[in-house]
């Protein structure tokens, strides 16, 4: 008599959580129903749980999205002298030509 072999349940594992785990234990039922050998379909069922757990992807890293960077340059001239503003240039920075204003100006 040979032993019983693990399923999913015995190993408390639950089917549908994992794809990947999922495939392991379909791949070993289909060995088994192959009439293979059970130590080598146990083998190959660590072997293919081993590789999912190295795979399991990592914790998705929340992206931390820079604020965009401004030029701020300035103050606007124009805005200065109209305005009595104080208005830095709100292009992205390393921008090229000539800075530009909330207000619309340039320079
Ligand atoms: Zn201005
Ligand atoms: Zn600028």
């Amino acid at each position: 008599m040979e032993g019983s072999l693990p399923t999913p349940e015995s190993q408390g594992y639950v089917m549908g959580t994992n794809p990947c785990l999922d495939r392991c234990w379909q791949y070993f039922n289909e060995c088994i129903a192959q009439g293979k050998d059970q130590n080598e379909c146990l083998a190959q069922l660590s072997y293919c749980q081993r590789n999912c757990a190295e795979q399991a992807p990592p914790e998705p890293a929340p992206e931390p999205t820079p604020a965009p960077q401004t030029c701020g340059q300035g103050p606007c001239p124009t805005c200065e002298t109209e305005l009595q503003m104080s208005n830095p240039c709100v292009l992205e920075a390393g921008h090229g030509g000539s800075h530009q204003c909330p207000e619309g100006h340039s320079f």
